[in-house]
């Protein structure tokens, strides 16, 4: 795709770094945004900007990568009443969503994204919403996100498309990736640089990378680091 704009949802999580390396191989001009609304831990603000510093450095093709933007969202804590904004241990509700979830927080995001992407004038927004893992998550299911597409273009009177390329994959699919785009540097970058733990625990490193290792997010990194081994460290042709 020639001549094209994206703008890169990133919270410098594993999956928004394959999401970032994904859009670099993709498109000519790839920028950043993420959000600061007031993390128990700003270890992941941290990360993000070692995440993108490690890009700079690397040998992977970066020559697209533009500007980084961190627009301040502190008013979710003021809506919120979870663990990823106060101090309460998180816990799983019935419908299996941890109380670090806010509801429609992602549909704020991509929002907010989308003035942002307007300003750039990039066409297109890329996200690390994912169907397999969080399937509790409603607002990062594809249906919710092909009616959002529809809402900004209309909102915005431009195409704006929101690609999801890790929508089905499970994280042993997006270790695949990582490998498949950017061979071992980027896997090493993902598990050097990147933050998952819902804790902000990055006293230890596990091959998978640093995290307190019981957490939900912490589970679900390791099991597809261990699944991703056992298959051989694969590598996505479509990564
Ligand atoms: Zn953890």
């Amino acid at each position: 795709m020639s001549g094209t704009s994206a703008l890169v949802l990133f919270s410098g999580g594993q999956d928004s770094t394959v999401c970032l390396a994904w859009a670099l191989a993709r498109y000519d001009q790839v920028s950043t945004v993420g959000f600061d609304y007031g993390q128990r831990h700003s270890i992941e603000l941290t990360c993000r900007q070692n995440v993108l510093k490690a890009f700079r450095e690397s040998s992977l093709n970066t020559d697209g990568l533009g500007e980084d933007a961190l627009l301040d969202l502190s008013v979710l804590g003021q809506i919120s009443e979870t663990s990823l904004t106060r101090e309460a241990e998180i816990t799983m509700s019935e419908q299996g969503l941890p109380s670090t979830f806010v509801p429609g927080r992602n549909l704020i995001f991509l929002t907010l994204a989308s003035a942002v992407a307007y300003r750039r004038a990039a066409t297109v927004m890329v996200g690390g919403m994912c169907e397999t893992d969080f399937s509790g998550y409603p607002d990062c299911r594809r249906n919710t996100l092909d009616a959002q597409e529809q809402a900004i273009s209309l909102g915005l009177d431009r195409e704006m498309v929101i690609e999801t390329p890790l929508m089905h994959k499970t994280k042993a699919d997006t270790f695949a990736m990582a490998k498949g785009l950017g061979g071992d540097e980027l896997v090493e970058i993902v598990v050097e640089h990147t933050h998952t733990c819902y804790l902000g625990d990055r006293s230890k490193r596990h091959d998978w990378g640093y995290g307190c290792g019981t957490c939900p997010a912490c589970d679900l990194r390791a099991n597809g680091w261990d699944d991703w081994q056992a298959a051989g460290c694969p590598t996505d042709p479509a990564g």
